[in-house]
């Protein structure tokens, strides 16, 4: 596993599929643990992370690094950690619906290699992305965040768990407490504590 990750990052280190290479310093692949259960997916790298080639280094993944340390007791190393695109896009604009779709092939790769138990999105556009993957009906972030869905894939039940962007979070002190109650939900699910019978996780749906 280790070993196909490796060479399907090489693989993502040589994409021209969007014109985002261009402009880039260096692409961000994700990084962390092949093994792990829970695999967190952001939006696209920023200035830093651009700067570095690592995911969430920025100021908002210091805070997400230390959010996965406090509430999960986990290092990010523990964790697997990417973006939907694995180039920034100028000036941190937003990610366009052809960017998404050149480069969501990696990310389908990762998820197939990982096979995660558990996925956490991390704002809108990999919510919505995760949400279309695994043909669920996406609303709204402010919906959906907080709840568990559950996806038939890869022979088991993958739950994901949609949650707030850490730079929304920061720019909007008051969503600090529903970051932080969205992942006392999933540290209770990487426990398996999470009472919820499947019943309810599918009338969320
Ligand atoms: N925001 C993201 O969505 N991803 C990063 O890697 C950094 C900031």
């Amino acid at each position: 596993m280790r070993e196909e990750l490796e060479e399907l990052c090489k693989e993502i280190l040589n994409c021209k599929r969007c014109s985002l290479y261009k402009t880039k310093t260096n692409y961000v692949p994700g990084e962390g643990n092949p093994e792990s259960k829970i695999m967190f997916i952001g939006e696209a790298p920023g200035g830093e992370e651009d700067k570095q080639g690592r995911p969430f280094v920025g100021k908002a993944g210091k805070y997400l690094t230390e959010t996965i340390k406090n509430k999960l007791g986990l290092d990010r190393k523990d964790v697997y950690i990417t973006n939907i695109l694995k180039c920034r896009p100028p000036n941190n604009r937003d990610p366009n619906e052809e960017e998404i779709k050149a480069c969501s092939i990696w990310l389908e790769k990762q998820l197939e290699i990982i096979k995660p138990d558990i996925i956490v999105t991390l704002g809108r556009y990999s919510t919505k992305w995760i949400f279309e993957y695994f043909g669920l009906k996406f609303t709204s972030i402010m919906k959906v965040r907080g709840n568990i869905y559950i996806a038939k894939k890869w022979g088991k039940e993958v739950k994901v768990i949609p949650t707030l962007h850490p730079a929304a979070v920061l720019y909007h002190n008051q969503w600090k407490n529903l970051f932080e109650e969205d992942f006392d939900l999933i540290k209770k699910v990487l426990e398996n504590k999470d009472k919820k019978s499947i019943l309810d996780y599918f009338s969320k749906i």
